[in-house]
Parts: C-alpha cells; sequence; structure tokens
C-alpha cells in the first residue's frame, strides 16, 4: 500500500497530471466521448487494455482528469485503485454487485444509509441474495454464514453516529472469506483511512465533503489490491462514469479537503458541545463527545470528526419540531451535507435488527462555515419553541 508521508502535502500536489512546461496549475475539464488513433493496430492495443486505468480507449473507461482523480484518492486511502461513477450511491450499490451474487448472502449494519438498505432490500433481494442485518456495535462472529460473501457498514453510522470497531469488523470478515466494504463518507480520507484498518473496499460519496460546495455530484470506489481488478471490470460492465465537470470539482475539492475538514471539526465541536447544555436536548450523538457509541473507537482510529452530527430532543409534539426547524434563519432543510453552508434535518432511523429507542426527535446538523457564534444564538433563539 502506498504511504502518504504528508496529507497536507499529497492534498496539493496528487492528480494534477503531468510536468510539462507551460502547464496551467489545475487539469483541464476533460471533456469527450471518441479518443483517436494514429493507426488501427494502436486502436486495438487500446482496446486489448482498456479495462487497465490509464488506458484512453472512450471516454466511458476514463479521461486523463478521471485518471489523476481516481490516482489521488486511491494514494490518499493507501488503495490499489479507485473508481469514480456518477454518484456516492452508485459507488454503494455498484461496490455490492461486485461483491456478492445470487445465492450469496450479505450482512448489513442496521444503522447505514437508508438508499444502501433500500437497494438492498430492492434490489440485491430481487436477484437472490440474502440479505440480513446487525447491531453496528456487535462481535459479527455469529452473524456470518457459509455463503456470507461481504460486510457492508459505514463509520460512523449514517443519522445516528454510532461509530463501529472497523478493524475487528473487517478482520472477522477476512477470517470467513467475505469482503469488508465500508462507506466512509463522512470522515473522508483526512480522518480516516479504513483500508490501512483492515477493511477491503471504501466506498465515498463525493458530493459531500470531497466536492464540499453542494454543486457536484460524485461517488468513488477504493479499493485494496485483491479487490481492484474485479470492482472495476464491474463498473465498467454497468456503464456508469463521473461526469466530466464533476471530476474536475473533486480535484479541485481535495486541494482545500483538509482545512474545510479541519474548519467543519472545530465548529461542529463547539456547536454539539453547546447544545449538549440545552434543556431541551437530552442526547447529543457526535462521535468525539464520550456519550456516543463507538466513542473510543474514535478516538483509536481516526483523526478528526466531520461537522454533520445528532441531538436527542426531549419527548415533544411534531408541530413543536416544524416550529423549531422552520424557526431556523441560518439553517437550511435539505438533504446531503458536507457544503460550506449549515443545513438541518429531522431523521426517522429504519431499523430491523435493533431499536432505536429514543422517544424525542432525532435532528440531524451540518455545520457549515458562517460564523459559529451566529449560529449558536439562531438556534438558541428556536430552541425554546421546542418547549
Ligand atoms: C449521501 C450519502 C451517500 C450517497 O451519495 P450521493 O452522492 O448523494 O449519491 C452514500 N453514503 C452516505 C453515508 C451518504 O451520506
Amino acid at each position: 500500500m502506498a504511504e502518504v508521508s504528508s496529507i497536507s502535502d499529497a492534498l496539493v500536489h496528487l492528480g494534477r497530471g503531468p510536468d510539462e512546461n507551460g502547464r496551467p496549475v489545475n487539469l483541464p475539464i476533460s471533456q469527450g466521448s471518441t479518443m483517436l488513433f494514429n493507426s488501427l493496430s494502436e486502436f486495438e492495443a487500446a482496446r486489448e487494455a482498456r479495462h487497465e486505468p490509464g488506458t484512453l480507449y472512450y471516454g466511458r473507461y476514463g479521461n486523463p482528469a478521471s485518471f489523476e482523480l481516481e490516482h489521488a484518492i486511491a494514494t490518499l486511502e493507501g488503495g490499489a485503485g479507485c473508481i469514480s461513477v456518477s454518484a456516492g450511491l452508485t459507488a454503494v450499490t455498484l461496490a455490492l454487485m461486485g461483491a456478492a451474487k445470487a445465492g450469496d448472502h450479505l450482512l448489513v449494519a442496521d444503522n447505514v444509509y437508508a438508499p444502501t438498505r433500500g437497494f438492498c432490500d430492492t434490489v440485491l433481494a430481487r436477484y437472490g441474495v440474502e440479505i440480513s442485518y446487525f447491531d453496528p456495535m456487535q462481535d459479527i462472529t455469529p452473524c456470518l454464514r457459509p455463503n456470507t460473501a461481504a460486510v457492508m457498514f459505514e463509520a460512523p453510522g449514517s443519522g445516528t453516529f454510532e461509530v463501529p470497531d472497523i478493524p475487528a469488523i473487517s478482520a472477522a470478515a477476512r477470517r470467513h472469506g467475505a469482503l469488508s466494504i465500508i462507506d466512509g463518507t463522512w470522515a473522508t480520507p483526512v480522518f480516516c483511512q479504513p483500508l490501512r484498518l483492515g477493511a477491503d473496499v471504501v466506498v465515498h460519496s463525493g458530493s459531500k465533503y470531497i466536492g464540499g460546495h453542494a454543486d457536484s455530484m460524485i461517488g468513488f470506489i477504493v479499493c485494496n489490491e485483491a479487490t481492484y481488478p474485479q470492482m472495476r471490470k464491474m463498473a465498467l460492465a454497468f456503464g456508469d462514469k463521473a461526469g466530466a465537470q464533476d471530476v474536475f470539482l473533486s480535484l479541485r475539492g481535495l486541494r482545500t479537503l483538509e482545512m474545510r475538514m479541519k474548519a467543519a471539526e472545530a465548529a461542529g465541536l463547539k456547536l454539539a458541545t453547546w447544545l449538549a447544555g440545552q434543556p431541551q436536548i437530552t442526547r447529543v450523538l457526535h462521535p468525539a463527545l464520550p456519550q456516543c457509541p463507538g466513542h473510543e473507537f474514535w478516538k483509536r482510529d481516526f483523526t478528526g470528526a466531520a461537522g454533520l452530527f445528532g441531538v436527542v430532543t426531549r419527548k415533544t409534539s411534531t408541530e413543536k419540531l416544524h416550529a423549531f426547524v422552520d424557526g431556523l434563519e441560518m439553517f437550511g432543510i435539505g438533504v446531503s451535507w458536507g457544503g460550506f453552508e449549515s443545513l438541518v434535518l429531522p431523521v426517522q432511523p429504519l431499523r430491523t435488527a435493533t431499536r432505536w429507542q429514543e422517544e424525542g426527535h432525532l435532528i440531524r446538523f451540518n455545520i457549515g462555515f458562517e460564523n459559529p457564534d451566529s449560529l449558536c444564538a439562531d438556534l438558541a433563539r428556536a430552541l425554546p419553541l421546542l418547549d
């Protein structure tokens, strides 16, 4: 696995193209479908090698900018290769398709991103893959079946922020001959590199922090040596492709990713700590705070925390929840996160293997780059609407 001695240096230098005189600082947007060859034999050689990363053959297989971006992200994660796809959900679904076939069993964490669960239950189940869900905080050994092909989980879980034991889950899967696939969107490679902790595949929604400005949709499948060929073949067989503009925006996002993550961490912690002291809030679900399940794993395996966390309110009515959310002036109402702007959204955890015990409402905040004091003041003004 490639080692990155300084993530700051890597984020600035990776994925900038060849060293030639007169080069622009940033690679231009690689727009194009057909690629032309000087002879039929050169064309045939490219066709032969079209599954190899870096081979210019046809736009769907990759172009100079997408290969640079994939190399940059694979290097940051310590992976053997990366496949850029059209959205984060596509990264999840293609990785699962690449791991499991009809007759296999897939073990999925109970707190995964809801559309991941949706894909498992509506598509994979229909194609003959057995799906079962596990408590992300448990030892998975008793849940593994003879036909378990892969374990899919998130660190931390979507909406509820439990941090699982990545090395233990990955090791148990490997002992069993199953792949471990982890959704690492929250931490980005700046704060956690799961392949270095034993996972086989990491998927990311680049639409969140990597793009970082709520203006791009892209996903990444980052693989170790053993899984890269099969995952790349699967993605190419499906014909999915990240858009040229989104590849450009991801490369640009990488340049400031560490700074943005650190700013999001500081502001997120400030707001989470403040919210923990408010009478309307019974619990704060933030991996860097001790009351979050798996906080000890976060301390061991992560170097920082994103600006996305949850709070649980005192038991109160739906009308009061609406009044509070609508009463906030600095927080946008909408899905997704990881952009420069603060967001608020109530979340209803979907559980089948565990029970969500809280009686109050679960509200998720994405803390952006506004002045944290203004965000606190806005919350202080709206929180009494929950009383
Ligand atoms: C948003 C999200 C996705 C899906 O990414 P898109 O780019 O929106 O398709 C996958 N996993 C997690 C954890 C997410 O938050």
